[in-house]
């Protein structure tokens, strides 16, 4: 991870190479008085060393140009730089792991997305829960089927399909085709295919 290049700026204090020692990847650059400046309470707390380096350059790196990011109110920012993702969680903690590859990278940020990092206001949304049936499409109800007092399982015919159904024909209607995600009944997410 160590890497040296003659004209080296720190991208924190922006201080020559040839003045301090630095620390270098993807043509980011870090001074080691930087470094150390995070060595303790903070954004970084999680990490020294090598790892703390490591944490400054991706973190860095992922706000001027990752190859993915993804934001999500109340989750914080995802990055995927080469075969590393980075998380700055929404009270600003930042978190990294070395997936191996860049493959493996792209299928866990995938997953992650998927996993509702990707949610949009705009998307349509069906969520299921013991007061019935919701649909949302382009930030909007569509598709409100609540459950009565005392209906116990019968949704009067509505279920998962039927709700992908009337997704499926707003889409045709509009010609606006959003990610669909499945919200279930205990806030787990999903997307979904229609
Ligand atoms: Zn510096």
């Amino acid at each position: 991870m160590a890497d040296e290049w003659k004209y080296a700026k720190c991208i924190e204090c922006n201080r020559e190479l040839q003045k301090v020692s630095m620390h270098g990847m993807e043509g980011v650059f870090i001074c080691n008085d930087c470094v150390d400046s995070h060595d303790g309470p903070g954004k970084f707390q999680g990490y020294h060393d090598e790892d703390l380096v490591t944490a400054l350059l991706l973190y860095y790196h992922s706000l001027d140009s990752p190859d993915e990011s993804m934001s999500q109110d109340g989750w914080g920012y995802c990055a995927r730089i080469g075969q590393y993702l980075i998380i700055e969680d929404d009270r600003g903690f930042v978190e990294f792991s070395d997936e191996g590859s860049e493959e493996k990278a792209r299928k866990k940020y995938d997953q992650l997305y998927a996993d509702g990092w990707g949610m949009d206001e705009e998307d349509a949304y069906i969520e299921h829960s013991m007061h019935g049936w919701y649909v949302r499409f382009g930030g909007q109800n569509l598709e409100i089927w609540a459950r009565g007092p005392y209906d116990h399982d019968d949704y009067r015919g509505i279920d998962q399909n039927r709700c992908i159904a009337r997704v499926r024909l707003e889409a045709m209607k509009t010609g606006f085709y959003p990610n669909l995600w499945l919200v279930g009944e205990r806030g787990n997410i999903s997307l979904l295919q229609y």
